[in-house]
């Protein structure tokens, strides 16, 4: 696939993020419920861990404070702690079934929508596949059912984790800490968020800045790459002063950029301090209380703790610091640094990871939309056994609406078990007529008849069925040999006596015995491992494996040498046995097996009388790219 520019990909995210307005957030959200309902079970079970933990965790923090209180009796003092213990011990494995089992519910809905994003991409018409249609590309396609979805899974997993857990935790601590002291609470409360996002403005700004210096250095070296070769230039032109001054000027810009950065680095350490300075407040407001009578110091202790646990929910919540200010104190190692990143790593996770993964989502759900013209009816019937009659009536066709016709008003019919033959110049038209065929495109006009059944009314399964192709590039999977010949028979089990059977058949036996695992061997991605010839006659073997009622054979044997191409024909020939047969050819020996030859000319068709085909018309064949 082609690989796909990060630009690209990087400006679609950001519209999408840009333009995503309440109902398009609401459509997400309806795209993954069902798939989150299906995972209900780990959900839940999350959840419930998440209330054990919480509980745990606030018996914990308010039993510290009694624990100190009852540190003077033995027995007590060992019942108590082992009650802590017991408390530590459910917090930490409910803590682990939490994390483990949201996991699982993520992995499982990514794994779900993946699937189910495949089904439906491949259930889409051609012409998705080719751009049109809203359609896309195939790396973008690929991007986003591997990439893309991995992120989905980052992010509800972010958004289960913070919806019920970090609620639970943040309103227990916060009950716990107003019931013990509703004054203390109330400078917390203002305390802490203040700090949080004061501190994520900051990673925004800094982000923002650093970008600016970044550029600015950029800009000044290549100032520098441009006008030092052309040093001779500026020198015969006198132009010293004027480039003199040019350097200046950028060289300011990055100037004040890098004071800028700067001075918002040194900025960081202060806001820590005042960080410090904040919980120090806090510690303050305490000790006044508790040196005034109304409060005592084992509750101190425990509204202590409380505080500490409600800030990691606090920091789900709020909008993150970005990851360019994250990175940027990463490598300094100095304590405060260390706790800034404790403090910022995790805020905002859950809103950030939502920001990321939506467009995601949302790019997902688009590629399961349907505006597809080649839709199955609902009353289409199902083909039994069919003679093989084929009949195009006034088909026209064009790939585009601002695009000539391909097809014009084309008509042909062909009888049961009949074979015959479509010459033509390349680019003419004859592919295109096989996939109208196929129905992977609806002809804009006219109709399509197998045995009087318009394609139209046929399931697409049935119609495909009836009709194989064998074509000049052939398609193989990388797996096995019995695989790709057996290749409709996937999802079942493959028929080795039948795969055996049409391999002989094509004249494919015999290269595959030689082959050191037989019908086992890998043929690696595409077939690569395989030449021409018998790529082709596994294509052919494929066929024979299908048995179709009507066979097209879309210049098979235009790309061989004449040596392989001799086994190929006879291949050919058992294949052709007993059905209709449309032959696309370019070379004359083909084209001899067929009772009628046909020109395709402007999109429309013409037959080619037999006795005339060496006289009157050889002309025309030779300059339609006929060999002879
Ligand atoms: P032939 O098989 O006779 O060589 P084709 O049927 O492949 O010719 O192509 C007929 C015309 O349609 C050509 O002009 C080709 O450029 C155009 N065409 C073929 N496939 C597509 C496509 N997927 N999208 C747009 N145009 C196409
Ligand atoms: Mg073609």
């Amino acid at each position: 696939p082609p690989p796909l520019s990060s630009t690209r990909i990087h400006s679609s995210t950001t519209s999408i993020t840009k333009n995503s307005s309440n109902t398009k957030k609401n459509e997400t959200l309806r795209f993954l419920q069902p798939f989150l309902i299906s995972n209900r079970k780990p959900i839940i079970l999350g959840w419930l861990c998440s209330a054990i933990s919480v509980f745990s965790l606030s018996q914990l923090v308010s039993r510290l404070g009694k624990f100190s209180n009852a540190a003077i009796d033995g027995p007590q003092l060992r019942s108590q702690g082992l009650i802590l213990l017991c408390l530590v011990a459910a917090r930490l494995v409910s803590g682990y079934g939490q994390h483990a089992l949201l996991w699982d519910a993520a992995l499982k809905t990514v794994y779900e929508v993946r699937v189910h994003v495949f089904d439906r991409v491949l259930e889409r018409e051609l012409g998705y596949f080719e751009g049109r249609e809203g359609g896309a590309s195939a790396g973008d396609i690929a991007y986003r059912i591997t990439a893309e979805a991995s992120d989905v899974a980052d992010t509800v997993y972010s958004v289960l984790n913070t919806i019920v857990p970090s609620t639970l935790q943040l309103s227990a601590m916060m009950a716990q800490m107003i019931v013990i002291s509703p004054v203390l609470s109330l400078i917390s409360f203002t305390v802490i968020p203040c700090m949080s996002l004061f501190v994520a403005y900051l990673g925004q700004e800094l982000r923002k800045i650093s970008r600016e210096a970044h550029l600015s250095i950029a800009a000044l070296s290549a100032y520098l790459n441009e006008m030092l070769p052309a040093v001779f230039f500026v020198k015969a032109n006198n132009a010293e002063l004027c480039e003199s001054a040019r350097f200046k000027r950028l060289a300011q810009i990055d100037y004040h950029a890098k004071l800028n950065k700067r001075r918002m680095k040194a900025a960081i350490p202060q806001v820590i301090q005042a960080i410090y300075y904040g919980t120090l407040s806090i510690l303050c407001a305490g000790s006044l209380l508790i040196s005034r009578g109304s409060f005592d110091g084992h509750s101190f202790i425990s509204f202590v703790t409380s505080l500490l646990f409600s800030i990691e929910p606090i920091q789900n919540f709020l909008p993150s610091i970005t990851e360019a200010f994250l990175d940027d104190i990463r490598y300094r190692s100095d304590s405060s640094c260390a706790l800034l990143m404790k403090i910022t790593q995790d805020v905002g996770k859950a809103y950030n990871e939502w920001r990321q993964g939506e467009p995601a989502v949302e790019r997902l759900h688009d590629m399961t939309k349907f505006k597809d013209k080649v839709v199955e009816k609902p009353d289409a019937v199902e083909l039994g056994h069919i003679m093989g009659e084929l009949k195009f009536r006034d088909v026209s066709f064009k790939y585009n609406d601002d695009m000539p016709h391909v097809l014009n008003g084309l008509n042909l019919n062909i009888r049961a078990g009949e074979i015959v033959a479509l010459v033509g110049p390349s680019g003419g038209g004859k592919t295109t007529l096989v996939k109208l065929l196929l129905r992977l495109y609806n002809p804009v006009s006219g109709s399509i008849l197998i045995d009087n059944h318009n394609i139209e009314n046929i399931r697409l399964r049935s119609l495909r069925k009836h009709v194989g192709l064998v074509s000049q590039d052939i398609t193989l999977f990388s797996g096995t040999i019995a695989e790709n010949i057996g290749y409709r028979d996937l999802t079942t089990k493959i028929d080795m006596e039948r795969v055996k059977h049409v391999a002989q058949t094509a004249h494919a036996d015999e290269f595959i015995r030689k082959l050191p695992e037989g019908y086992e061997t890998n043929i690696g991605p595409r077939g690569s491992t395989l030449s021409g010839g018998q790529r082709q006659r596994l294509a052919i073997a494929r066929a024979l494996y299908q048995d179709p009622s009507i066979l097209i054979l879309d210049e098979a044997t235009s790309a061989l040498d004449s040596k392989s191409e001799l086994l190929v024909r006879k291949a050919v020939e058992h294949l052709m046995e007993n059905r209709t047969v449309l032959v696309i050819a370019h070379r004359l020996e083909t084209v001899m097996m067929a009772k009628r030859v046909f020109l395709m000319d402007n999109g429309k068709l013409q037959e080619v009388p037999r006795s005339t085909m060496f006289n009157g018309h050889k002309d025309s064949l030779l300059s339609s790219g006929l060999v002879i």
